[in-house]
């Protein structure tokens, strides 16, 4: 098979909308362009008795300018994005959520978009039927926090719930702070899109349950407080046949830029202090344990292992059809 240049090359910058600046909604981005954008992946692979189908949900290059990174000067940004043979003046942002098959129950890890995302998004239901799944056969849908990108999908652009049948479960803490009345009533301007997204969402027609920290979500599926990145932010240890694997969300954006510099605050952690010191215990514990993990913002399947790496850490992808360590 030949593949031309223009096909190598074809990660370009698409125009697009300016798109709101709510995190995960990647302000002023344009879809990733063709060939990858479009065509549903899905990436299945096992943690013991459990299986994990890792859903594109598409992704949004977004234009990198020095508000990114709130502690890292510009250039230095952009050589990392250089040494990782990433383009520098744009950002690209993905998007993974995980179908988990668990104890004979169908449970999605985070919604992506659905139809509310922008241009570019919406892959996970188009991976799903591909999957030969329909989406009311889902039975639950964890949730890690309540960005965007993460609940959105929980919904239809026409209200209705995407999932159907399935229970939402969220951890209390990011119940707790972005439901409260007085912060709702009176929303800080920083935070107004995502509260009228978390309003829209959460204000009625789903099952919602609130799961704490440091205990099973589901059978076989353990929530950790990893706050930071949001007040509530969590992820997860699916345990399975004597096998694991840690889903760690949003504790990194992406590790081409945050697992390669732990020290470094993307603009969407609401707490840069706590969110470097949960990506720090974080990132050891999986570099030391030699932990399998997955998280949401990687490029696909967004699942691979973490090494240590000068004073930092480095991202190994999983190998197509090579089980995880
Ligand atoms: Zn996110």
């Amino acid at each position: 098979m030949s593949m031309t240049r223009r096909t190598l090359m074809a990660g370009g910058v698409l125009a697009g909308p300016v798109l709101a600046s709510a995190p995960g909604l990647a302000g002023g981005g344009a879809a990733l362009a063709a060939p990858a954008a479009g065509l549903p992946g899905v990436y299945r692979y096992a943690v013991g008795e459990a299986s994990v189908t890792a859903l594109h949900e598409g992704g949004v290059m977004r234009p990198l300018d020095a508000s990114f990174v709130r502690n890292a000067p510009l250039p230095e940004v952009q050589a990392a994005l250089e040494q990782a043979f990433l383009p520098t003046k744009t950002f690209p942002t993905t998007f993974t959520p995980l179908l988990l098959t668990l104890g004979g129950k169908r449970v999605l890890v985070d919604a992506g978009f659905a139809d509310q995302g922008p241009p570019g998004t919406g892959g996970a239901l188009r991976g799903l039927a591909l999957a030969g799944i329909d989406p009311g056969a889902v039975d639950a849908v964890v949730i890690s926090h309540f960005h965007p990108d993460h609940i959105l999908g929980l919904k239809r652009k026409d209200g209705t719930p995407t999932f159907p049948n399935a229970q939402v479960l969220v951890p209390e803490a990011e119940w707790r702070f972005w439901m409260d009345d007085g912060r709702m009533a009176n929303p800080p301007d920083a935070l107004k899109t995502n509260l009228g997204i978390v309003q829209k969402t959460f204000g009625g027609g789903l099952k919602v349950e609130r799961y704490p920290w440091d205990k099973e979500v589901l059978p076989g599926l353990t929530a950790l407080g990893t706050p930071g990145h949001t007040p509530g932010h969590t992820s997860f240890r699916l345990e399975s046949g004597g096998r694991r694997l840690l889903i760690a969300s949003d504790i990194t954006n992406h590790p081409a830029l945050f697992v390669r510099h732990p020290d470094w605050s993307a603009i969407f952690d609401m707490d840069a202090d706590q969110a470097r010191a949960t990506r720090h215990r974080m990132l050891a514990l999986m570099a030391d344990g030699r932990a399998p993990v997955a998280f949401y913002h990687a490029p696909f399947p967004a699942a691979g292992h973490i090494a240590r790496a000068g004073a930092g850490y480095e991202f190994v992808p999983l190998q197509w059809g090579v089980e995880l360590a």
